[in-house]
């Protein structure tokens, strides 16, 4: 949905130091208007600090943060207009819940009868109509999060901020909010910026992701593009399974053994490396493709429900993982440690970074 008021944010040469240590290091980033845009990396990376920083609860070392055209890095956060989850909650214990989502407007001095009409269109928004007088100590964790939620975007934000607001959730519970917070956006269309450390939460939720490491931000795209074209070995290996193994150079080509991978890609990297996502190896050969093929023996074979994995040790001695469904007709029967196999990629599922790999 289009949200008339939803504010891009512009983000640029943000570098905030603890230290010796840089939380932040030089980030440009810029978030679209309504987007959901979702920092993912892994603990101490910076994405509190990032996020934090937008909220106006840190002061930054020098960079720029703009909400639309207007700088804010001197506007204390109350006047942001920005809407806060957090993985704790954050809830006021003495207050009931309606009194906790009302609690944002009463500070903007909105009128009881307006209030109430908000705080009960926010309870039905987040599926807790009925619910308003219940003190905070009466509801389940997935409860309090969504009052947690409702209480943030009550007095309708341009900006939206959470960091890890399901980290404390059960993993079934977690799965499904995860859906909700996404329905919930479409919704209200509002400018976000989502924390998570859980690859697979950020690939579900997200317009985009932004990936971050050691306070510099690595590759920012939407979930395909950081899935299927990651820029380094860390994105990687973060999001996602893979396999990485070295490739050579040689007449403009790189290739994997003596076959021909691809043409060398015009960067400033004398080293590249092949990415493999275990689903689109095959250990039967696909018809009509230009295929790369792995020759090995079986390592260990691994039923896991709704998949089977496959480590393979090849020829070579470098190791590969393979998955496939186990609903495939042909891939039923279980492969033996040591049985010798052959896997096959095509050429149309390489993945090639800069660097040298494992
Ligand atoms: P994340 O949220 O990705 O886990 P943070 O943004 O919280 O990471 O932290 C980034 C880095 O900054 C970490 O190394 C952390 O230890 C450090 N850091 C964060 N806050 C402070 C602080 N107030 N004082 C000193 N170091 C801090
Ligand atoms: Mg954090």
């Amino acid at each position: 949905m289009q949200n008339d008021t939803a504010l891009p944010i512009q983000i640029s040469g943000l570098t905030k130091q603890y230290g010796d240590l840089y939380a932040l290091n030089r980030v440009d980033l810029t978030v679209k208007s309504g987007e959901f845009l979702t920092l993912l990396g892994p603990s101490g990376s910076g994405k509190t600090t990032l996020l934090m920083a937008i909220a106006g609860f840190n002061r930054p070392d020098c960079g720029s943060i703009r909400f639309g055209d207007t700088e804010m890095i001197l506007t204390p956060p109350h006047r942001r207009d920005v809407g806060m989850v957090f993985q704790s909650y954050a809830l006021f214990p003495h207050m009931t819940v309606a009194e906790n989502i009302g609690f944002p407007l009463k500070l903007r001095k909105v009128p009881p009868a307006v209030r109430t009409k908000k705080i009960e269109d926010a309870l039905e928004t987040v599926q807790l109509s009925g619910l308003g007088h219940r003190n905070i100590d009466q509801l389940s964790g997935g409860q309090r999060q969504r009052v947690a939620l409702a209480r943030a975007f009550v007095f309708a934000p341009r900006i939206l901020l959470m960091d890890e607001p399901l980290s404390a959730l059960d993993k079934k519970l977690r799965e499904r909010m995860q859906i909700e917070l996404k329905q919930l956006h479409r919704k209200l269309g509002v400018t976000t910026v989502y924390v998570t450390h859980d690859q697979r939460e950020a690939l579900t939720m997200s317009d985009r992701i932004a990936v971050i490491n050691h306070g510099e931000l690595i590759q920012v795209d939407n979930p395909e593009g950081i899935y299927n074209a990651p820029a380094n070995e860390f994105v990687a290996d973060f999001i996602g399974e893979s396999t990485i193994l070295p490739l050579q150079q040689s007449n403009g080509s790189l290739y994997y053994e003596s076959q021909v991978v691809c043409p060398t890609p015009e960067t400033n990297s004398s080293t590249y490396s092949l990415v493999i996502r275990p689903e689109r190896l095959s250990l039967q050969k696909p018809d009509n493709a230009d295929l790369l093929v792995f020759n090995g023996t079986v390592k260990e074979s691994v039923y896991q429900g709704e998949t089977v994995f496959v480590l393979i040790t090849l020829d070579d001695s470098n190791e590969i993982s393979v998955r496939y469904g186990t609903n495939a007709v042909s891939s039923t029967s279980q492969l033996e440690p040591d049985t010798r196999v052959d896997t096959f990629l095509r050429l149309s599922d390489v993945i090639v970074i800069p660097g040298t790999g494992q």
